[in-house]
């Protein structure tokens, strides 16, 4: 060997010794960022399995390893959920954080308080929902409420407030004296409507621009009416647009990179608003057999929102709510059989936020398995919301967003309102533990 080949060899040394101090170095500094969960039970809703004694190693915001009994590296965080059960975060596919159930009674809120009051609430009403489990929320107008929920999102998304991670669309589009206006009053005064009122294909347009512009994720559409606006006889719901509404709505909004969730009760608003390429219909209580045959054939989803019909009060339980009820559950049971694409989505606000898994116990009792009933809340409610590579599963390289609630769901769905403990982005929100 020569004095050549003995420098190069000894440059080759110095750089794989380098090379491994490195490595170590990038250990270490992992390693002072894991965490590893002990879970009692893990629910996977992809594979519908439930296992026992399994570990979930997360780094950072990520999940970087699940398996059972796995070993637990060196300096990591322990969280021991060992007496519960743990499955991904949930997901709300209809929600209204500007929206609390007081406003549901009397004059609407657009005119009895003010957007900062408002948005006050609906700080309040993140955290609760977060910490009931809901750790992703599409949120589906903010009922007047102008761009608030864009600041609510965004200071969730700057870490200032805790909340579930918001994708919100601001205003919804409507007709003049359609769902979502002021109705019986004074025609001379000027008051501000909890929707836009957009009466022609252009007005619709300009919205869609308008709402994306100060920073929309989602654009809703009211293509029905309301229950006021249903005949009592027949059961028909008002409809608000044509098909080359819709379809003129949904490109421009694809032009955005974004989706359109509508408002439709059944008849033909929510035909046209199937055919017109809407990603997910919302209610459908009244739809008829060719409605869900349009769900089927075109990959449209479906958020029920069974619980937030149902009668609250003496006063709500008219023959005609009865009626309506009956029909939803008609639906939903046809839906399932029928092979639609039913995510989770409940309405909450109109009702107590932090409540939104009693959605979970109406569509078990009407007849899902809870592992499907927990599916339309993760998985398939992640690929509603294009997620499905982040959220919607624990597995590796996905989003740490991570619950454990006191019971096994499989066996009993209310287990899901005893939501023990909550990880969004890998940072612990709620825990039953002192840590
Ligand atoms: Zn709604």
């Amino acid at each position: 060997m020569n004095y050549k080949m003995l420098s190069r060899l000894f440059l080759l040394l110095i750089l794989q010794i380098n090379s491994i101090s490195v490595f170590a170095q990038n250990i270490s500094a992992q390693t002072a960022n894991l965490t590893a969960i002990k879970c009692g039970r893990l629910i996977n809703p992809v594979s519908g399995s439930i296992t026992t004694s399994a570990v979930i190693i997360v780094n950072g915001d990520q999940i970087a390893q699940v398996g059972v009994n796995l070993p637990i590296p060196a300096g990591s965080k322990i969280i021991d959920l060992t007496a519960y059960t743990v499955l991904p975060g949930l997901i709300d596919c209809h929600t209204h954080v500007l929206l609390q159930p007081e406003d549901e009674r009397g004059a609407p809120p657009v005119i009895t308080k003010s957007q900062a009051f408002r948005t006050v609430q609906a700080v309040a009403a993140a955290k609760r929902d977060l910490e009931a489990g809901f750790t992703t929320m599409r949120d589906l107008d903010s009922e007047g409420a102008g761009f608030a929920d864009v600041a609510v999102r965004d200071g969730i998304n700057r870490g200032i407030i805790p909340g579930p991670r918001f994708l919100v669309s601001t205003y919804a589009l409507t007709i003049t004296g359609g769902h979502m206006n002021n109705a019986g009053l004074n025609p001379d005064i000027q008051i501000p409507e909890p929707a836009t009122l957009t009466d022609s294909r252009e007005a619709m347009i300009a919205e869609v621009r308008r709402e994306v512009k100060y920073g929309a994720d989602w654009i809703k559409l009211y293509a029905t009416g309301t229950l006021r606006h249903v005949d009592p006889v027949t059961l028909e719901p008002l409809s608000q647009v044509s098909l080359d509404d819709v379809k003129a709505v949904v490109a421009e909004a694809a032009r955005w990179h974004r989706d359109v969730a509508a408002h439709a009760y059944g008849g033909d608003g929510a035909k046209n608003e199937i055919r017109g390429g809407v990603r997910s219909l919302e209610h459908g209580m009244l739809m008829d057999d060719e409605a869900l045959k349009l769900l089927v054939e075109n990959g449209t989803y479906w958020c029920p929102t069974l619980s937030v019909y149902l009668p609250e009060s003496a006063e709500d339980d008219t023959e005609m709510r009865r009626r309506i009820v009956a029909h939803h559950k008609e639906v939903f049971q046809k839906a399932m059989r029928m092979g639609v694409k039913i995510c989770f989505g409940t309405d909450v606000g109109a009702f107590e936020h932090g409540t939104s898994a009693r959605e979970f116990v109406k569509m078990v009792e009407y007849g899902m398995q809870p592992i499907d009933a927990i599916r339309s809340a993760t998985v398939r409610a992640a690929e509603l919301l294009r997620m499905e590579k982040q959220l919607g599963n624990i597995e590796s390289g996905k989003l740490a967003d991570i619950i454990a609630v006191d019971g096994n769901p499989l066996n009993d769905i209310k287990a899901l309102t005893r939501v023990t403990f909550v990880m969004k982005d890998g940072k612990v929100f709620k825990s039953p533990l002192n840590h």
